[in-house]
């Protein structure tokens, strides 16, 4: 078994309300605990940025399907590759809303992982993407 961790950034063609967000977790959760892929979901206004991670080809058909998936647009992937360890064990998908937070911490950790506070994912490298999106998880397993 290859375990393997794939992060993909994708804009939506507009702003997604709370209740589509948490529409598209429920499935992810429904279908990944299945699936034993694990991940997080990170949004912000009309931005994604996404991990999933888990057995190579199971990981592989679940970014096809999402990548078709037509309230998301321009998928790129940005870092993929082998695993020692899932780092996002404890979640078969956490939604982060990056708009929830208050803004002088999402200014401060967007700014700490890009090259500026606006939050472009599609403009990140792997390892800022992979970067943040693991600082946003042990601020959010902090915050519970
Ligand atoms: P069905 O539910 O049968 O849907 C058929 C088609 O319609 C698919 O192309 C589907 O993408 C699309 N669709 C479904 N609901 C809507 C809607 N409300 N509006 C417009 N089109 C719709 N799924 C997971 O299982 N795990 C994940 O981690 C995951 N993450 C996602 C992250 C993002 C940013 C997005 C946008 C979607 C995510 N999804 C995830 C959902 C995924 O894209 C599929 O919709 C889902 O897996 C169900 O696939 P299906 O083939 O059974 O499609």
């Amino acid at each position: 078994m290859k375990l393997t961790r794939l992060i993909y950034a994708s804009v939506t063609p507009r702003e997604m309300s709370y209740a589509e967000l948490t529409a598209i977790l429920r499935t992810a959760e429904a279908h990944n605990s299945q699936q034993s892929i694990t991940g997080i979901l990170c949004y912000s206004r009309g931005s994604f940025l996404q991990a999933l991670e888990g057995e190579r080809d199971a990981v592989n058909a679940l970014y096809n399907r999402i990548a078709r998936d037509p309230r998301h647009e321009s998928c790129t992937i940005l870092r993929y590759g082998r695993i020692a360890a899932r780092a996002y064990d404890d979640w078969s998908m956490k939604l982060v809303g990056l708009d929830d937070q208050p803004t002088a911490f999402r200014r401060a950790l967007i700014l700490k992982y890009s090259g500026s506070s606006t939050f472009e994912p599609l403009r990140m490298a792997g390892a800022q993407a992979s970067a943040l999106l693991e600082a946003l998880a042990n601020a959010t397993r902090k915050a519970a």
